[in-house]
């Protein structure tokens, strides 16, 4: 006995304790609230999905798939993933159950995704991410509603000082021109490139954008701009979005070297930063991903999002600033001996049944000790039942803060005695 080591968690994966929940719940109650007066509803999509969902979508060439998944295969040799994000799931789920057939959706998720990474600050193996994806809109109009959505998230959140970035990646056809002089630009320095990057050349250069080696990054300061290789119509799309966010009063920054570390991405791309958590400057980031129903199997649909990562916006938060005061008991259920105890378990239900919060003592103890545990426990009354009570049908009512003093009831007395304590200490 004693000399096993003790089993911890897997790095990188957090407990969150319940002063941390009481934080979560309200920025979850958040989510809820702001999604919906936007007229988003929630899904909920298995952890679990077939590798084949993430490898089809976020693509191949991509970190995430390269060298981030939890994949294993199960009992019947089938290889499957847990899950990196959830656009891909929203997705499937979707043209599985036919959500898209002549149908718009407004959805939102929240929940935990899973990415091998080097876990630090800001950076996790198990992580959250709360999301939305809107489903059958090709326009600016849906785009210009997912930012006010989150700009009015973080206000909700009393969180400020969040940059908004945006840029167009255009067409199919826009990109290959692009991706193509990106290319002969990159080659003439490509012995400077990170290795990655310099794998990725022949293959998938736009990757190289998203690039984090800080050498890298200095090259492509002088790489061809992306914004000049847009047709008319994305151009025009593009600045439709801008007169939209203008109108609604939100701030943002061209930044036509934005491309996101997901190949699904079309169009319209978006990142909220800041610089308040280090390294970890991404808050929350998505944008149009219209050929990814198709490439799932399904008919082609245009699709919106975005996702948001729960730890970094719950860290800018700050736990003190949210935290609203830990819910006390009403009432604590002193019972002094064994009849005490059984006749106790039926008090504490009816006064349950009458809506109060009440601590039952349990373990025992004398009724100095049990007296001691109300009074730490933060109730606002004792109901103390002793052995004397179980025959006489009473028990004892003793305020515990502010005025008044302890009186003997009827226990058929004991919820209108109470209610009225709690009404006066609450005036
Ligand atoms: P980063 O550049 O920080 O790796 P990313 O581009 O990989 O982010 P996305 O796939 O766009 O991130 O995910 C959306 C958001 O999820 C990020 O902006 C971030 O807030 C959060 N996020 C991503 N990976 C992690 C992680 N390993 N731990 C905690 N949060 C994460
Ligand atoms: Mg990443």
């Amino acid at each position: 006995m004693g000399h096993e080591t003790s089993v911890r968690s897997v790095r990188g994966m957090n407990d969150l304790l319940p002063d941390q929940v009481d934080c979560w719940q309200e920025v979850e109650a958040a989510l809820r609230e702001v999604t919906g007066r936007y007229g988003y509803r929630e899904i909920r999509t298995p952890v679990l999905e077939h590798t084949e969902l993430f490898c089809r979508s976020i693509g191949a060439q991509t970190d995430i798939v390269e060298k981030e998944m939890y994949t294993f295969s199960d009992n019947n040799g089938d290889s499957l993933t847990l899950r990196p994000e959830a656009t891909a799931s929203c997705v499937r789920a979707g043209n599985e159950h036919g959500l898209l057939y002549n149908q718009t959706q407004r959805l939102w998720y929240a929940g935990p995704m899973f990415r091998h990474e080097r876990p630090q600050k800001g950076r996790y193996r198990q992580f959250h991410q709360f999301g939305i994806e809107a489903l059958g809109w090709p326009g600016p109009d849906i785009e210009a509603e997912i930012i006010t959505l989150g700009e009015r998230l973080w206000r909700h959140l009393g969180i400020s000082g969040l940059t908004l970035e945006i840029n167009s990646l255009g067409s199919v056809a826009a990109r290959a021109r692009y991706r193509d002089a990106l290319c002969d630009y990159l080659q003439q320095h490509e012995g400077m490139l990170d290795s990655d990057s310099q794998r990725r050349l022949a293959r998938n250069p736009l990757r190289i954008l998203d690039s984090k080696d800080a050498r890298t990054q200095e090259i492509l300061q002088g790489a061809p701009d992306l914004g000049e290789f847009l047709d008319t119509a994305e151009q025009r799309q593009f600045s439709r979005l801008q007169d939209l966010l203008d109108a609604a009063q939100i701030n943002y920054q061209v930044n036509t070297r934005l491309v996101r570390g997901l190949d699904y991405y079309t169009g319209f791309v978006f990142e909220w930063v800041t610089d308040q958590l280090g390294a970890q400057s991404a808050v929350c980031a998505g944008g149009r991903y219209d050929g990814l129903t198709e490439q799932l199997g399904g008919r082609s649909t245009p699709a919106a999002g975005f996702a948001c990562g729960l730890e970094r916006l719950i860290e800018l938060v700050g736990t003190q600033q949210l935290m609203s005061p830990r819910r006390s008991p009403d009432l604590f259920l002193v019972l002094v001996g064994d009849q005490a105890e059984i006749r106790g378990i039926g008090y504490g239900e009816e006064l349950r049944n009458a809506g109060f919060d009440v601590l039952t003592n349990c373990g025992q103890g004398n009724l100095k000790k049990q007296l001691r545990r109300a009074d730490a426990s933060g109730a606002q009354v004792a109901v103390i039942v002793g052995a004397a009570d179980v025959e006489s049908a009473t028990c004892d009512v003793k305020p515990l803060r502010g005025q008044g003093s302890q009186r003997q009831v009827q226990a058929d007395e004991l919820i209108n005695d109470v209610r009225k304590i709690l009404d006066s200490t609450l005036n």
